[in-house]
């Protein structure tokens, strides 16, 4: 086996990995970044990207379909033609990784696109190479979609993100498995699109990480446009015959064209060796320290840390094992602060700590709830939405903050700040608030903290 050394192998080129090989060859090591798919991971191609752009598409059918209410009449007449082209040629290339690849090489990084494994400490195979990496490797191998041991349902064709995100036209009906962000996601925007859509979910509430506020007042908006929510459910088979899927719940059915299944992810850890470097192979995360170092010469970044499968996590974390390969000053990972944002409508931003986990954890919680219409732009705009506040009464510091609205990941923004920076409430109160703003509602929520 012909070996090569460099400074730095990267295992999975996801946003992370993508950028810790870039930014580590633009420092002037001898970099390989390797990738058995496309490179850029599941975002661009499979994930946020494409989702985010049907999720526009199927806001602006929802803002059409307001006019009525406000300004006259208008008709809305659903395609999905421009949705399909615009994820194939805009956002995907037709899932082609060229212009990704080419930017990885001019940054000086050498690609190989195959199956990397570990072989030992700071050891890399990959299709009959071997890669001796003086400084270390990088793991960035992110997950793959899972699915439930549902009787029957692995012999059906049924659709993950990965086929879900690349279809030409919308079936007449959808079942989804899974009322998580994803499944939560996809079912509102095509059912704006005019597909009836079933959501199933084993949890007592869609969304089960957000606080119960939030989940409620999405389950019902979606009831209110038609989505069927099921909670709660023991899904006993699945089986799919002449073209349609067929649910058993035991006594009861639910039949569907085409069925998403949208319930967890698997990390893609079992096939990368790392039982060479004394790692479990059969683990759900790599275990990492606050420099994302995983062993000797071992870093570790992304969905396979276990501190939250967001993009924004991928490069945050880059950037930090970036700086401790360069040997260079900087923060460490801190998660006390982790936004992320499902993209329903209202969309649902949250970050830190929900009520329930700051009780759990011991702190004297106060909780400050409002309506969004307690501001006058949401009351204006006739949205509907909440703010949600936590905090820790005994240091007069936000732990954990909800913002449920038409921009409720934006909101969030002020709200990540407080928690990061650990305002002080009282220093948060004393704040000016532009009238007529969303954000305003976080004045109000402040004022009732109790
Ligand atoms: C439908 C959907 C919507 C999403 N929306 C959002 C969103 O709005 N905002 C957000 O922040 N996050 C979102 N996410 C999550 C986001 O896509 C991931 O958190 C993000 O891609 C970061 O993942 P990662 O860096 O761990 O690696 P990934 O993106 O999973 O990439 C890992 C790469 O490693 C490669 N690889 C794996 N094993 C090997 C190996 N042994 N050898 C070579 N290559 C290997 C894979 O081919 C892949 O390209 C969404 C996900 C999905 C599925």
């Amino acid at each position: 086996m012909a070996t090569n050394n460099c400074d730095v192998v990267v295992i999975g080129l996801g946003p992370g990995g993508e950028a810790t090989a870039t930014a580590l060859a633009q420092a002037g090591l001898s970099v390989v970044g390797i990738d058995e798919r496309l490179v850029g991971g599941e975002c661009p191609y499979f994930g946020c990207i494409p989702s985010k752009m049907i999720i526009r598409a199927a806001d602006a059918l929802a803002e059409g379909r307001r006019i009525g209410d406000l300004a006259g009449s208008s008709e809305v007449r659903p395609d999905w033609a421009p949705v399909a082209t615009r994820i194939r040629d805009e956002a995907t290339d037709d899932w082609d990784d060229k212009v990704a690849v080419d930017r990885l090489e001019d940054a000086g990084v050498r690609f190989v696109r195959g199956h990397a494994r570990l072989a030992g400490p700071r050891t890399v195979e990959v299709d009959g190479q071997r890669f001796e990496a003086a400084r270390g490797v990088v793991l960035n191998p992110g997950t793959a979609p899972a699915a439930p041991p549902i009787d029957g349902l692995a012999d059906t064709p049924y659709w993950s993100n990965r086929e879900v995100l690349r279809i030409e036209s919308l079936p007449a009906s959808l079942a989804v498995i899974g009322g998580g962000a994803i499944g939560a996601e996809i079912a509102q925007a095509v059912s704006r699109f005019g597909v009836r859509v079933t959501v199933l979910e084993v949890a007592d509430r869609i969304l089960a990480p957000e606080e119960p506020e939030a989940s409620a007042l999405v389950a019902d908006v979606f009831g209110k446009e038609g989505i069927q929510v099921l909670s709660e459910v023991k899904i006993a088979s699945v089986s799919y015959d002449d073209g349609h899927f067929s649910l058993d719940l035991g006594g009861t059915t639910v039949e569907a064209d085409k069925l998403l299944v949208a319930a967890g992810r698997k990390p893609n850890l079992d096939e990368l060796g790392l039982d060479t470097v004394g790692l479990d192979p059969s683990a759900r995360s790599v275990e990492v320290d606050e420099r994302m170092r995983a062993g000797e010469g071992l870093w570790a970044i992304g969905d396979v840390t276990g501190k939250g499968a967001f993009t924004h996590m991928s490069m945050y974390q880059s950037a930090v094992a970036v700086r401790d390969i360069l040997d260079q000053d900087g923060p460490t990972a801190d998660y006390r602060a982790v936004p992320r944002v499902t993209f329903t409508d209202p969309e649902v931003g949250s970050v830190g700590m929900t009520e329930k986990q700051a009780r759990d954890a011991g702190l004297n919680v106060r909780v400050g709830l409002t309506d969004l219409s307690a501001s006058a732009r949401g009351w204006i705009a006739k949205a509907e939405g909440l703010v949600k506040l936590v905090e820790d009464a005994d240091r007069g510091v936000l732990v954990g903050a909800t913002a449920v609205g038409p921009s409720g990941g934006e909101i969030l923004s002020m709200l990540t700040t407080a928690v990061h920076a650990e305002v002080p409430t009282a220093t948060l109160k004393s704040m000016i608030y532009a009238y007529p703003t969303f954000h305003r509602a976080v004045e109000d929520a402040l004022g009732k903290l109790a």
